[in-house]
């Protein structure tokens, strides 16, 4: 956005320039045409008037030839007389001779009248080849002045170093003779590069106002779409984080889950000075489950069981999971060995409704589980692990034991406690 209302600033600034620079570069070509057909005009009719009347009888050249019969008027006075005509023409437009050594008949206005023309006759005696040029403005009239050395030619020296009155009579041919300056009127000019700059502005100023909603569209548009992006990227997070967390064949909370609730349980636990207990499952027999069955059967009897196992462990903080292959462990906080034994026996219950076909048990016809529990109130000095190991020394024993039986051991003691 700042970058667009600072280019289109430079935009408006430089095209403001551009039209000003165009009106001088006009007003200068227009000044400089001009100048130079008056001048041409003014050689012509000296050479080819003047210069070729020498032997004629009966014509006398004059400034002052409207008084005299058979008088034509020298070059100077036929250039100031086309000057005046020309300037008739337009309101504003004037062109002026003007020397230090005006003739005894333009003592009056022959010489610099202002301060332009005294700028210009001292600037162009210096560099006669250049030009010399300014802006003003007067009674609110934009004028541009334009003034180019003459300089003494050939034809003329002879006429001004005999003549009369003539105010200088050592000419010589190069000489600065003086000044012939045009003013000009550029209201219109300005009007004109004004009224192409307004619609330069206006077209410019359109386009920045539909950049402007385009930006505002796309940002807008951008921020929808990461708002979007943002939601799914958090949607797919948490999935991900789930999916981290959870056993894809029973959907129980999976190993990785297992360890760090462990963790965090023991060290609540051990805060509040609580038990937590630990029940680790096992299905018994399963292999042979599995050869009788076939491994999809087996699957199924997974989630079976890790539903049975969740269904009877619904106290907050509780957290059934699947521990590995066919084992399942069970996390209890607040929770001593006897209301940790309590829940096994539900499970054990359930497993019997379950009533799974096993014709390759030992020990009955359908499937069961060992179970081992575990429960201390977590001491500074132990580890999670050790909670672990107790607990399956416990279902160790209740397989060696003959299996499909619950055994509680206690931490400090290790004894074994048969249900
Ligand atoms: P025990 O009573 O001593 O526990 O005998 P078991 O056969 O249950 O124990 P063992 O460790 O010998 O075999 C466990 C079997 O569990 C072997 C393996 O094929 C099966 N198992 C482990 N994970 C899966 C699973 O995800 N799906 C299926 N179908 N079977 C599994
Ligand atoms: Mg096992
Ligand atoms: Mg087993």
């Amino acid at each position: 956005m700042l970058l667009l209302c600072v280019g289109t600033g430079v935009a408006l600034s430089g095209t403001f320039e551009l039209s000003a620079d165009l009106v001088d570069a006009q007003a200068l070509q227009h000044a400089r045409i001009s100048v130079h057909t008056v001048k041409e005009a003014w050689f012509l009719y000296s050479q080819a008037v003047v210069g070729r009347l020498d032997n004629v009888d009966n014509v006398t050249v004059s400034p002052e030839y409207h008084h005299i019969s058979g008088g034509i008027p020298v070059p100077a006075t036929y250039t100031i007389e086309l000057g005046e005509r020309v300037s008739k023409s337009e309101k504003g437009l004037s062109f002026r001779l003007f020397s230090n050594y005006p003739f005894p008949n333009r003592q009056g206005s022959g010489g610099p009248q202002n301060l332009f023309e005294q700028e210009a006759l001292n600037y162009l005696q210096q560099h006669p080849s250049d030009f010399y040029y300014q802006k003003t403005k007067e009674q609110g009239q934009l004028l541009f002045r334009y003034a180019e050395a003459i300089q003494m030619g050939s034809s003329c020296v002879k006429c001004h170093n005999t003549w009369p009155g003539s105010p200088k009579t050592d000419w010589q041919e190069g000489d600065i003779r003086g000044v012939i300056e045009i003013t000009q009127p550029i209201d219109a000019f300005v009007a004109q590069a004004q009224a192409g700059l307004k619609s330069i502005w206006s077209t410019l100023i359109i386009i920045g106002c539909l950049a402007v909603m385009s930006l505002i569209l796309v940002i807008s548009y951008l921020q929808n779409t990461n708002q979007i992006l943002q939601a799914r990227v958090a949607e797919k997070t948490s999935a991900l984080a789930r999916l981290a967390h959870l056993d894809s064949l029973t959907e129980l909370a999976n190993r990785r889950c297992f360890d760090q609730v462990l963790e965090q349980e023991w060290r609540r636990m051990e805060r509040q000075q609580r038990p937590l207990a630990l029940m680790m499952c096992d299905v018994d027999y399963f292999k042979r489950f599995n050869d009788s069955y076939g491994h999809q059967a087996g699957d199924r009897c997974l989630q079976k069981i890790a539903h049975a196992i969740n269904a009877n462990v619904r106290r907050t903080g509780d957290l059934a999971t699947r521990y590995g292959g066919e084992e399942f462990a069970v996390i209890m906080p607040n929770t001593d060995h006897r209301q940790a034994c309590i829940v096994a026996e539900k499970v054990q219950r359930a497993m019997l409704d379950l009533e799974i076909e096993h014709c390759q048990s030992e020990i009955a016809d359908h499937v069961t589980l060992s179970i081992g529990v575990a429960s201390t109130i977590p001491q500074p000095i132990y580890h999670p692990t050790h909670l672990v190991q107790v607990a399956d020394t416990a279902l160790y024993e209740a397989k060696v034991n003959g299996r499909n039986q619950i055994i509680v051991k206690l931490p400090d003691t290790l004894e074994s406690q048969p249900t």
